[in-house]
This record gives C-alpha cells, structure tokens and sequence, in this order.
C-alpha cells in the first residue's frame, strides 16, 4: 500500500491529526454461545492528515464508515487497529487518564443534537457539562463561559435556562457547536451537522461554523453524504466507499478534475442550478454491498460502470497520481505517467 499522502509528493503543511491505517471491525456474535461468526468491517485501512486551520470533507453514502471514521479517530469507539496522532502524540496507545487531557482538544457536533440533549436539563447545564468532566472553572466561571459560548453561536445568555425543547432545530444546533466550543478545542469532527436541518438553514450554520473556524483557528473533518454540502466548507475533500478511501484532493481540483469512478457518479447527482446546463446522471446499479462480505478487488467493482477484469481480482493502491490528489482505481492509476 503506498502512504496514502502521510509521506506523499505533496506538502504536508502543518498537521493536526495524522491517521495511519486505522482499522475499525465491528464483530458480529451468534450461536448458542455467541462466539464472534464474522466482522463488519466499517473502516479498513484508512490513511489521511488534517492540517491546522483548514477543513477536510468526508463524503459517501451511508454505512460506507465515515461516522465510525470520524469516532474512531476520537476513540469514541475503539478502533481495532492503526495510529491517530494528534500534535504529534498516537492517541490510540493512550490510557483513559492521558488520553482526558487530550480530548478537551477534541470535540464532536452531532447530526441531532436533540438525542445529545438530557430534555429534563436546561441547555446551560447540558453546554457546562465538558467543563465540569474537566474541573475547568469556578460555578460562576462556568455559567460566564456558557454565556460566553452561547453568544459566539448566535444565542443569547439567557437561553442557558431554557430547555431544548423550546428551540428549533437549527438553535438546537447552535447549543451543539456551543456545547463543543466552551471547552475551546482545536479540532472538530462535525458529523453531519446540516443533515436533518432544513436548507436555508443549513447555510445559517455552515457559515456559523466558518466564522468561528476564522475567528478560533479551529480544524474540522466535516462528514456529510452530500458533495454539495462539503463544497461550501472544505479545504480538501476525502470520499470514502465501504470502508476504504477511493479519493482526496482539494476541493479546487476535486471538482474541476474528479478521478474516481465513484466520485464522478456522487458528482453527476449534485443538482446544477442553471435549467440551460444539462448534466448526464450516472446511476450506480445495485446498492452498497454489506461491510461483512466486501467485494474481492476493488470493492467498488460490482457497480463500476468501467469495471475492468483486474478489478475484482486486486485492489488497487491509494496513489498520489498529483500532488495532492490521491486515488484508489486501477484505470486511473494505469492512466498516470
Ligand atoms: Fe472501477 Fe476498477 Fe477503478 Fe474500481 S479499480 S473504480 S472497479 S475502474
């Protein structure tokens, strides 16, 4: 396997999180003694970085593993194998107690953050939570904190008292990027943050979530299942399929120059809003195979519309086939110099 762009021909920059082969296999039980039959695997080998200050889109449909991507790297479920480095330490041989420190730095915007919510708690209680975990604080510093975090979302001090069913559904995601941000991380994962919200106020909170970026200097790995979204907020973009990374590059040359025969199929599905711009859509027969029984070769084989024989026999590498731009496809890897 080549490096996935951990020591690729591009610059590197200045890296935040730096993840190496990250494995995540969910074991399936069964029988009479529930003895592990098989594995989900929902992240296979996974290579990527983050630099400082930017945003990284994740993007696949759903079960192709970005969540369990994006919660792994956190260790909010342990993953079976790999490294995360964050600043430079693996988080992943870390002990809880090293580790407490650490994910002050590390926080995570839901998709609802409603279920996230205790409906019996006023939302100020709920955002101060991180910073009772982290003894960070007096009583009366935590409630200023609180205000404080509420205000950079957009909301008002005295929403602290009030409980999360007196919110809509984008306020209810301001209290999430407010619960995230008191503890002043530097890094994000923000999974699918615009998702179960309505359109218009889906741009509300992307450029919410630019403007505190700016202002704080913060990292995201934005997780959506929509390329549209991703293009209003990311740096690069990353797009995964059943568990494997098939592409990245930046957002730039992603868009103008898409490789992968998956990425091109996503792409083919974004609406264009001029009527006179006519785009063929590319649909992808089949659904996604089951994690538990990948396809053999390239897992996109199945559905590939430009599927060679070599495909379901190898997998093909991660290359840099630019600076830059990486790709998992023979027909393109073939293609390059
Ligand atoms: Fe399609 Fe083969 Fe490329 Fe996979 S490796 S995306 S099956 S052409």
């Amino acid at each position: 396997m080549s490096d996935n762009g951990v020591n690729g021909k591009s610059a590197r920059g200045d890296i935040l999180i730096e993840v190496e082969n990250l494995v995540k296999y969910f074991p399936v039980r069964g029988g009479l003694l529930q003895r592990v039959q098989a594995y989900v695997r929902a992240v296979d080998g996974v290579s990527f970085f983050v630099r400082k200050g930017e945003t990284l889109g994740l993007v696949g449909e759903s079960g192709c593993g970005k969540t369990t991507l994006g919660r792994s790297i956190l260790r909010l479920i342990e993953p079976t194998s790999g490294e995360v480095r964050f600043e430079g330490k693996d988080i992943i041989g870390m002990r809880q107690s090293e580790l407490k420190p650490m994910r002050r730095n590390m926080q995570i915007i839901f998709q609802d953050p409603f279920s996230s919510l205790d409906p019996r708690v006023p939302i100020g209680e709920s955002i101060a939570e991180g910073l009772v975990i982290h003894n960070i604080g007096t009583k009366e510093e935590r409630q200023e904190m609180v205000q404080d975090a509420l205000q950079k979302v957009g909301l008002y001090p005295e929403h602290a008292r009030r409980y999360p069913h007196e919110f809509s559904g984008g306020q209810r995601q301001r209290i999430g990027i407010a619960r995230a941000l008191v503890l002043q991380p530097k890094f994000i994962v923000c999974d699918e943050p615009v998702s179960a919200l309505d359109v218009s106020i889906q741009s509300q909170v992307l450029n919410l979530l630019r403007r505190l970026q700016d202002e704080f200097g913060l990292t995201y790995l934005f997780i959506a299942h929509n390329l549209s979204v991703v293009e209003h907020i990311s740096d690069r973009v990353a797009v995964m399929y059943l568990g494997k990374m098939v592409e990245l590059a930046s957002r730039e040359e992603l868009f103008r120059n898409p490789l992968h025969p998956y990425t091109l199929a996503l792409m083919s599905a974004i609406p264009i809003p001029d009527p006179t711009v006519h785009r063929e859509r590319i649909i992808l027969k089949g659904d996604v195979p089951s994690p538990l029984n990948p396809p053999s070769g390239c897992r996109f084989h199945p559905r590939c519309p430009v599927a060679i024989d070599i495909c379901s026999q190898i997998e093909p590498e991660f290359d840099e086939v630019s600076p830059g731009h990486w790709v998992a496809c023979h027909r393109v890897s073939s293609a390059q110099p």
